[in-house]
């Protein structure tokens, strides 16, 4: 089985399409996401609705939350929050529907799902050894996976110790004996300074996650079509800026 896990694409349409192309030809079974489908970017609805359409399992992120009145505007700064309170009026009524019934956590066979993280789905970044170690103790299943931090990541737990750190582009994990925490890093708004989206391959034997291989991958996609979509829209220039730098 072939599972493509991305998360935080944030309306941003074209780097999405370059993943969801890559994974159309790489014959994947599964799409998961990891979150915050909306906010920052210029494309909500469309972005939204291909989600909708391929994503087995789709999880809420906080600028989703936030988006829908879940969580208060009050909870971002400047840019998050002008992005927020245009996405607000340019999501139409499916986009919205869709984003509704979706959490911040879900559970598959062989691996938890969050956006943040175990200890707080929305809000929890995984960044530190202390946040990993309390998210494996929260957990059980043998792969965790989170999204949030736009910084792909790859941790491990023998039981005592924390190893790994950021994961480069291509970086192959093989997935047996050891429990990990994976993030992908963000489709939409990568911030490790790589602009390529970031997204992660997971193939394995069904529920078998002693056979199990993660690749990190990145795609190229056209950053200057969406800065173009963001200027047009009269988004906060800093918006189209860090795509170009991947920060
Ligand atoms: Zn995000």
């Amino acid at each position: 089985m072939k599972i493509a896990v991305l998360s935080d694409v944030h309306a941003n349409l074209h780097a999405l399409q370059a993943v969801l192309a890559e994974v159309g030809a790489g014959g994947f079974d599964e799409l998961w996401c990891l979150g915050d489908v909306v906010g920052y970017g210029p494309r909500p609805n469309e972005c939204a609705a291909l989600l909708h359409e391929r994503a087995t399992v789709c999880l809420a992120g906080n600028h989703d939350l936030v988006v829908l009145g879940k969580i208060p505007m009050t909870a971002f700064a400047d840019d998050a929050a002008a992005a927020a309170v245009w996405t607000q009026r340019a999501l139409d009524d499916d986009a919205r529907t869709f984003l509704e019934g979706l959490e911040p956590a879900a559970t598959v066979p062989g691996a938890e799902l969050f956006h943040g993280s175990p200890r707080d789905p929305v809000w929890d970044y995984v960044l530190s050894d202390d946040a990993a170690r309390q998210s494996f103790a929260a957990t059980s299943q043998p792969l965790v996976l989170v999204g949030h931090s736009h910084v792909a990541l790859e941790l491990s737990s023998d039981g005592a110790q924390i190893h790994g750190g950021k994961a480069d582009a291509g970086m192959q994990l093989d997935l047996g004996g050891v429990r990990r925490l994976l993030n992908p890093g963000s489709v939409g708004q990568p911030r490790d300074g790589d602009p390529r989206a970031s997204w992660l391959e997971i193939v394995k034997a069904e529920i078998d996650n002693e056979r199990a291989r993660a690749t990190f991958r990145r795609t190229v996609y056209p950053v200057e079509l969406t800065q173009a979509e963001l200027r047009g829209q009269g988004l906060p220039e800093i918006l189209a800026e860090r795509l170009a730098h991947g920060v």
